[in-house]
């Protein structure tokens, strides 16, 4: 019995992964335990977020940490940081910014849907670059100097989407905004793994980067991290606790918040309406604490024997099946199931959807004709179900 029946909804089987639209990634058992653990006591939550801020601190490189409610948390507090440092008249007046410099540079290539998380806290998006290969007008990405020519006085600092493939490098971006005194925002929510870019962002000399907490990591799908420079982190920090209390007695972690460049205890900031739980912040230190020692990698080789049951299971069917294994000994193998047609895998996508119970697979590739299929989400059970309405829809009819 599912809890979800309790209220009239019957669980799909997600074959897609750690897809923010179907709830995140399964958290450990030990997450889990932790989470629990932890609604049973009170801490103060900025006492708390200075513990995270040692623990994130050590497993990433950066001088501080903040548990926040997302990656997209993350920037909107990361961008508010930027634009306020600890003035605070500047965190009163966000997400109002007339006066003081509030344009983040971003290269038009790397616009996306989740800088609507940076614009939130008031900054205005200013793009360098074209997107001259996919405009099929050019051959030739964002450079650096592109970056500095659009630097002036209304510039606040650099958005950065990070991805392996990205150009200019994020550590030529970084030093040419340091040369003009302006900090980088990196976002990285979807770059774990390797676990090696828990400290790689940072070593660029990045000031602030950005992870999500409920993919890769396992945390509760609510949770991301904020990590870089002190100062900026503090800032943060202070416009998204509670500040209710009396300045008098205020005692904030002092490695997290400087207590002494503040005049006053800030009002409730731009980012009270991200808030995160002392669950949600013991559960996300308890699952890094996994990712980082590499826990997860063990489970990859039956998660793989998952993905080539399903691939059976298929056989003599019109399709062509590719468990696909990274190298790097971390990230999830992925089964691909090519149809030929786009406009099929489409329809077989929507059928599995559909279906009892409803199937969602990866639709990354729907217009090379191909389904994907992510292990994460899959136990035995799981797997056997998904191999069967696979073959009922995959069948000739
Ligand atoms: C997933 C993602 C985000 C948002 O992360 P949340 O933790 O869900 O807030 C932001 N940016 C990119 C590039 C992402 O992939």
């Amino acid at each position: 019995m599912s809890i979800f029946e309790d209220w009239g909804l019957e669980p799909i089987i997600n074959a897609a992964g750690a897809v923010t639209r179907l709830g995140g990634a399964p958290m450990p058992d030990a997450v889990l335990e932790a989470f629990c653990a932890a609604a049973h006591e009170t801490v103060p939550l900025d006492t708390l977020q200075g513990v995270a801020s040692r623990v994130l601190a050590e497993a990433t490189g950066a001088e501080a940490g903040l548990v926040t409610s997302g990656a997209a948390a993350a920037l909107t507090l990361g961008t508010a940081a930027i634009l306020t440092g600890y003035d605070l008249g500047r965190m009163e007046r966000l997400p109002h910014c007339d006066g003081f410099p509030h344009e983040m540079i971003v290269a038009r290539e790397q616009r996306n849907g989740y800088d609507h998380a940076v614009r939130a806290a008031g900054a205005r998006l200013v793009e360098v670059g074209f997107n001259e290969i996919v405009a099929g007008a050019g051959v030739r990405r964002t450079e650096v100097w592109e970056y500095e020519a659009a630097f002036g006085p209304l510039t606040a600092g650099v958005l950065y989407v990070h991805d392996p493939e990205r150009a200019p490098p994020l550590a030529e971006v970084v030093a040419q905004a340091h040369r003009s005194r302006l900090p980088v925002l990196v976002d990285a929510a979807g770059e774990l793994p390797p676990r090696a870019n828990l400290r790689a962002l940072l070593a660029t000399g990045a000031d602030l980067v950005a992870f999500s907490g409920g993919k890769a990591i396992r945390g509760p799908q609510a949770t991301g991290i904020l990590c870089g420079r002190r100062d900026l982190v503090g800032a943060a920090a202070v416009q998204m606790l509670d500040m209710d209390d009396h300045f008098e007695l205020w005692e904030p972690p002092a490695d997290l918040i400087d207590r002494g460049r503040l005049a006053g205890i800030p009002r409730h900031g731009i980012g009270r309406a991200l808030k995160v739980s002392k669950e949600q912040i013991v559960a996300l230190l308890t699952a890094l604490k996994l990712f980082a020692s590499g826990a997860y990698d063990a489970e990859l080789p039956v998660r793989r024997r998952r993905l080539e049951q399903v691939a059976a299971a298929l056989d003599g069917l019109p399709v062509r099946c590719l468990v696909r294994v990274p190298a790097d000994g971390e990230s999830l193998p992925l089964l691909e199931i090519a149809l030929g047609e786009p406009a099929a895998a489409m329809d077989v996508c929507r059928r599995l959807r559909r279906g009892r119970p409803s199937v969602q697979v990866g639709h990354g590739l729907l217009h090379e004709g191909k389904l994907v299929v992510n292990p994460l989400h899959l136990t035995e059970e799981r797997t056997a179900i998904l191999a069967r309405r696979l073959r009922e829809e995959l069948a000739p009819r």
